[in-house]
Order: structure tokens, then sequence, then C-alpha cells
């Protein structure tokens, strides 16, 4: 029997702003869409964080038994500078600036994403659908709602006519802003804008002269504003109305709450039955963001080339650290968190070593059935991660009092511990044991720079015999050195 028919899952709705039982639209099968990243630039941490906070939920859906459908987007196109339908396109910016085409930013940073992904060991989601692959569904979807009055047409441009639509919906009801304090706060429209009211937001625009990504559409050559894509790709793949929506907390307004409003536009249904909202991850006390420079990157943690941690951590490490907190909290990124992370996690690592070593008695000094059970009621309390690294924590100072003969555990109950630990440290989580290798590499590279650096000094003395054998000893055993004008750098 699957887990799910004994496990009571409760989700916080960012809808109706509680907590609720979790009941899927088809028994057994979940439908649920991410918002995926703008590919840009490379991903800061902090998406990953968002990332790999539905990597979680994606995980432990699937460890309860369920059949899950999870699509998550790549924006290529439609996002502007500003949220608010203004600037220029952020992909058709970079490629301006790099002078190359604006698919190859798009293949690029796509392919920096999934590579980062790997790296933290999250599963790739079931489609990845891209906004320029859904040109002609996000046309018809325009069509629909432009039939059913809820948008107008100016200059080749469609917008959506939010104060018509709050006559008969509810305009606001996700993000809690209410319609008549925006109009308040807003400045009168300049004259410039084709919108009738500055709270309208696009749906297609048309293209300057200079915007090279471009489609035809009855309307002008142009291009779909940034909201739409998610409502043509989630009704496409998991239909009008679905179980599960994600995104970053920043994502809430305006992005889901237009997304919300074109759904009931267009076909007059409710898109989604629980709305999850991941928190933000700060540096210094600031969210961390691509556009202010606040932001540290993957790699950069890895290697340790930043200024902000004073070694390298691994990927498993990383995410550690963002899972003691929970997804809905706001996590605040520092050297000394992330060391104690790494405690933590090798703590943790050696207990489960041990399981296998570990003698086995007639008891078992611990309730291992409740402590199971404990596990699951953390992940099914809102996936509440940093509850369930508790109990592990538990489960690990449990193996080390065995380990020291001062408590005992049945063959049975240590079967129970190991497979639930494994379950939820590998399955769950996702993180991986780090590999002896993974632990040298950090050693390999100081020790290959002080070799660089005594050949640079051998070099500045004119002891060329040495910098020589040094260079080629390193090659001997697979080690290349190359030298450039930025200095020495060596690869494997
Ligand atoms: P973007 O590529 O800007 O569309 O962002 C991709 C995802 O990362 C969105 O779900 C954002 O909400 C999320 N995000 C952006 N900044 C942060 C941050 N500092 N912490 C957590 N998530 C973030
Ligand atoms: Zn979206």
């Amino acid at each position: 029997m699957e887990l799910y028919k004994n496990q009571q899952l409760q989700i916080y709705n960012s809808l109706s702003k509680k907590k609720e039982t979790f009941t899927p639209i088809h028994d057994g099968s979940i439908g649920m869409y991410v918002c995926g990243p703008t590919v840009y630039n490379n991903v800061h941490l902090g998406n990953c964080r968002t990332f790999l906070s539905f990597d979680l939920v994606f995980r432990y859906l699937k460890h309860l038994g369920y059949k899950v459908r999870y699509v998550r987007n790549i924006t290529d196109a439609g996002h502007l500078e500003n949220d608010a339908d203004s600037g220029e396109d952020r992909i058709a910016k970079k490629a301006r600036i790099e002078e190359i085409e604006p698919m190859e930013v798009v293949q690029r940073y796509t392919i920096d994403f999934h590579n980062t992904m790997a790296k933290f060991n999250a599963l790739p989601p079931s489609i990845e659908p891209t906004a320029t692959g859904h040109i002609i569904e996000q046309i018809g979807i325009i069509e629909e709602i432009l039939k059913n009055g809820f948008a107008y047409e100016r200059n080749g441009s469609v917008y959506f006519d939010v104060l018509k639509f709050n006559e008969t919906h509810h305009y606001g009801k996700l993000s809690g802003r209410n319609l008549e304090d925006m109009i308040a706060h807003t400045r009168e429209l300049d004259g410039q804008s084709d919108k009738k009211n500055p709270q309208d937001f696009a749906l297609w625009k048309k293209a300057e002269p200079q915007h090279i990504m471009r489609w035809p559409s009855p309307w002008s050559d142009g291009f779909p504003g940034w909201h739409l894509e998610c409502t043509a790709m989630s009704t496409k793949y998991l239909g009008e109305q679905f179980d599960i929506h994600g995104g970053g907390m920043d994502l809430k307004f305006p992005h889901h709450e237009c997304e919300i409003a074109q759904s009931e536009a267009f076909c007059n249904t409710n898109p989604v039955n629980y709305w999850m909202h991941a928190n933000m991850l700060t540096l210094n006390g600031q969210k961390m963001a691509k556009s202010t420079g606040n932001n540290i990157l993957p790699n950069e943690i890895f290697s340790g080339e930043n200024t902000v941690l004073a070694k390298p951590f691994s990927p498993t490490v990383t995410k550690f650290f963002m899972y003691q907190a929970h997804y809905r909290s706001i996590l605040d990124f520092s050297s000394d968190a992330l060391e104690a992370a790494e405690k933590g996690y090798n703590r943790l690592m050696e207990a489960v070593n041990q399981l296998d070593k570990l003698p086995t008695g007639n008891e078992t000094s611990m309730d291992i059935a409740t402590w199971k059970q404990s596990c699951y009621d953390a992940m099914n309390d809102d996936f509440n991660s940093p509850i369930l690294i508790a109990q592990l924590f538990e489960a690990a100072k449990f193996i080390n009092s065995v380990k020291d003969n001062k408590a005992s555990v049945t063959k049975e109950d240590l079967n129970t511990l190991k497979t639930t630990l494994h379950a939820f440290i590998f399955d769950v989580l996702g993180l991986q044991e780090e590999t002896t290798d993974n632990q040298n590499t950090g050693k390999l590279s100081g020790t290959v720079e002080l070799l660089i650096k005594l050949r640079n000094e051998a070099r500045a003395n004119k002891d060329f015999a040495t910098s020589d054998k040094i260079r080629d000893e390193l090659a001997a055993i697979g080690i290349q050195l190359k030298d450039a004008k930025e200095g020495t750098t060596f690869s494997l």
C-alpha cells in the first residue's frame, strides 16, 4: 500500500493563509508547477534555495508513493527588466551587451542552471517547457481573454483590464493587496503608456523596431507578457485546475496574482488548489538578487573563490545548510552557518556509516517506531525539514550510544533504523554521501597551489631546473599547469 494512505500531509496554502490537509484532485496523482529561472545570468544561491525547496517537496511526494507530474518552465522571453512591463527584455539586453544571439544567452544559462541543479543532486522536473516554445498557446489564451471582455488592444499591444476583471472577480486575493489601495498609491499614467490604468498588465507587447525577440500575432509583431507563459504552460501540461503551484515569495505579486487573474479570465477556473511560496535567502541581511549584485554563486562556494567564506563548501553541505531552515523562513547566508552545517552533516554521516558495524542485542533502548513516525510527522507538517533533521540527529545520538555499549538495538529495529535513515537522508533530502574524493579535492588544490608558488619563486630566481621539474613531475602524475597572463592555473 502506498505510504500516502497512512500519512496526513498538511501544506501551508498561501491563498488561504493557513495549513490545509492535502487532497489531490486525482487520487494518487499530483500536478505541480514551479516557476523556473529567467535564463539571462548564472543562477545564484538564492534562486537555488527556492528550486531546492521544491525539490524537497517533489521528492517527499514521490516518497509517499504519489505519481507526480512536475512542470518547471524556463523563462526565455518576455521577462522585462522592470516587473511592471517596462524596460528591455532581460535576455535581449544581455545579448545586446555581449553581442551574441538571445538564444545563445538562453543556451548558456540553461546549461549553467542544469549543471548547478545536478551538483545539488536535484531531480529534473518531468517537463521543462520554454516560453518561446509556447507562443501559439499564449496567443490562443489572449484571444479567449479578449473574447471574454477582460482585455483590450491598444496600438498592437494587448493589456489585461484589471479594473474590469475586479468587478466580477477578486484581483489581489493571493497577495492580500487591495485594488483601491493600489490605485491610491500609484502615479497617474504619463500619457506615454497605452494602458487604460496603471494596474493593467501586458498580455502581448508590440515590439519596438530594435526589439529582436519577436513573433507574429493577430495584433502585431511582438512578444508575450511575462505572466502569460506560466498560465499557458501549466494549463497545457497540468490542466485548467491542478494541485500545487510554487515559486519564491517575491513572485506572489504581481506574477502569481496575474496568473490567477489570467486563468479566471480565460476559463473561469481558479487554477491552483495549493499555492506554495518559498522564502528568501539573504546575504548580509539583504535579499540575494542578481540585480543588486548582493549574491553568491554556487560555484564560488564549491571552489572557495569568494570573499564571504573562509574555505570551500561542498554542494551537499550547502544544501544541508539550507534545509536546516524551514522553506517559509528567511535564511541568512554566512560562513559560520556553513561551518556549523558542515560539522552537523559530518556527524550525521559518521553515524550512518556506523550502522553496518553496530552490535545487535535482545532489546532496543529507543522506540524506533515512534521515532520513525516523528520523521514523517515533521515532513507531513508542511515539509518541516529542520524538525526532520533534528530527528535524524536523535537517531545519530542513539547510534553512537549503541556503538559505545550504552544502549542496545535488536536486529529488526536496526534494520528499520537503517532503511528509514537512508530513505530520509538520501531519497527525501537528496543528500549525497561525500566521497573521500570530494573531501580530498580541497586538500589537493591547496597542495598544487603551493607547488605553483614554489615554481614561481624558482623561476623568479632563474632556477629553471627546479621550476621545470615541478611542472614535468606534476604532468607525469596527470596534473597540467597552464601559464597565462593572470597567473598559473591547473587542470587534472
Ligand atoms: P528569476 O530567475 O529571477 O525568475 O528567479 C527564479 C526563482 O528564484 C524565483 O522563484 C524567485 O522567487 C527565486 N529567488 C530569487 N531570489 C531569491 C532569493 N534571494 N532567495 C530565494 N529565492 C529567490
Ligand atoms: Zn511563473
